[in-house]
């Protein structure tokens, strides 16, 4: 018996995203919005585009805990445009080790990218950290599950609808290895808040 009990402890684990209680009801996250973190917003197009997918990635740096988040997005912000020209930071949203989403680009606007995929239509979310080297923060896995459900109910996508960077393009280790073998995982914890 306590064999059996044991063998169904992992799958049910991990549909619950790794967390024994039950699942809360699904609730939307609060995002800190861009003028809270000393960010500025360009102007939105005269039509938003239409979004068709959320692409997951992670910073691709060593996030060091207990840096500071607002900070780094304002530098953030200055060196997509200044370096790179961009209207603004490539991703749309956000995810800090602490679990806290923080908008960025306004999701109307397609994100930016280094690789050859194409990001027009996609939400973009990004997880501060180098998932080649660290991992999630429970924390971080949490938020991040509550941000993608949350943004899949609002532009009325489907668990189906998740990808990360990698899965789009061969160019990129992105979202790194500790958060890719995790993304079932993640896509069934998502799963799991939808249905509550
Ligand atoms: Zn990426």
């Amino acid at each position: 018996m306590r064999r059996r009990r044991l063998a169904l402890a992992g799958p049910l684990m991990a549909l619950l995203g790794g967390c024994a209680a039950p699942a809360a009801r699904p609730r939307v996250p609060d995002i800190v919005a861009v003028a809270a973190w000393g960010g500025t917003s360009p102007p939105l197009p005269a039509q938003a585009q239409p979004i068709t997918r959320l692409t997951l990635h992670h910073q691709g740096e060593t996030w060091k805990p207990g840096a500071d988040v607002q900070d780094y997005l304002r530098r953030l912000q200055r060196w997509s445009r200044q370096a790179r020209g961009w209207v603004d930071i490539p991703y749309h949203y956000i995810v800090a080790q602490d679990g806290r989403a923080y908008a960025a680009r306004p999701w109307q606007i397609a994100g930016d990218t280094n690789t050859e995929y194409d990001p027009r239509g996609h939400l973009l979310v990004m997880l501060v950290g180098n998932f080649e080297v660290q991992e999630p923060t429970p924390a971080q896995w949490q938020g991040t599950v509550e941000l993608v459900a949350h943004l899949l109910v609002q532009h009325g996508l489907h668990v189906e609808d998740l990808a990360t960077h990698r899965d789009l393009s061969a160019q990129t280790l992105c979202p790194g290895a500790h958060l890719y073998r995790r993304f079932d995982e993640l896509k069934r914890a998502v799963g799991v808040r939808l249905a509550v």
